[in-house]
């Protein structure tokens, strides 16, 4: 933290592409609630927010990414897990999503998970995310039914293109995309997991966890957390729910 602080600079390994929580604009910079959130926690820090270096961490590479010290923090939709704990440390949660499916606004056919039981519909995740494990237990043959790209938008584009039936990931993410083009898709059922979203940093780095963890519960209480949600991913029709209690494992 000290470091970080005299070097004045801090890089950020959030998403690129999931509108409401971390995509690129026009500004060239990435908007949404976690990078949001992530200025506040700069801004704790003493960093003006232009040295503020936005690291793009598709699901897969997030634990990589704090490990090999690519990143000082990910904020990324990223789920509070055991196995992810394993290799890293979240502060939080500052959210608690839940896993959903998107499908064609037409389709009838998928109500909800169970709907990929039969072995007949393709369903599209990304790798190294939780609801592409979670997913696996409803699909009758997960070698032709779970489809895995390293993005979400580019499974966005398969269910456009028809390639696959159905998107499963946080429900968030899916309405971000719904918001984009309500015309087209459409959640199908309840969320069906519960996602609570921690700020990743390293394992043993307990002072900087303990200052985000510090940081986050002063912005709930103070009301910068709801800002940073009302000018995000609260006008995309998801709820911002109760404030989380904060986890200080
Ligand atoms: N929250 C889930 C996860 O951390 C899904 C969203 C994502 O892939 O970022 O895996």
């Amino acid at each position: 933290m000290e470091k970080l602080n005299k070097a004045q600079k801090i890089k950020i390994g959030t998403k690129f592409d999931q509108p409401g929580f971390g995509q690129k604009g026009l500004s060239g910079k990435p908007e949404g609630f976690d990078v949001e959130v992530a200025k506040i926690l700069v801004k704790e820090l003493g960093i003006p927010e232009d040295k503020i270096e936005y690291v793009e961490t598709p699901s897969k590479v997030r634990e990589d990414a704090i490990v090999n010290g690519n990143v000082d923090l990910v904020a990324a939709t990223y789920t509070i897990n055991d196995k992810r704990k394993e290799r890293i440390a979240f502060a939080g949660p500052y959210y608690e999503a839940g896993q959903n499916i998107m499908v064609k606004k037409d389709d009838t056919a998928i109500t909800g998970p169970d709907s990929f039981k039969d072995g007949t519909k393709k369903v599209c995740s990304v790798t190294g995310s939780t609801p592409a494990e979670n997913i696996k237990k409803y699909v009758k043959d997960v070698g032709t039914q779970l489809v895995l790209f390293d993005t979400y938008d580019k499974c966005r584009d398969a269910l456009k293109g028809g390639q696959v039936d159905a998107v499963t990931t946080d429900n968030v993410i899916l309405l971000g995309y719904i918001a984009k083009d309500e015309a087209s898709y459409k959640l199908a059922g309840d969320n069906f997991t519960k996602e609570p979203y921690g700020i990743g940093v390293k394992k043993d780095d307990t002072a900087f966890r303990t200052f985000i963890n510090d940081t986050l519960e002063k912005a709930i209480q103070d009301g910068r957390w709801k800002k940073a949600w009302d000018d995000t991913a609260g006008k995309f029709g998801a709820k911002l729910g109760d404030a989380p209690t904060i986890n200080r494992y």
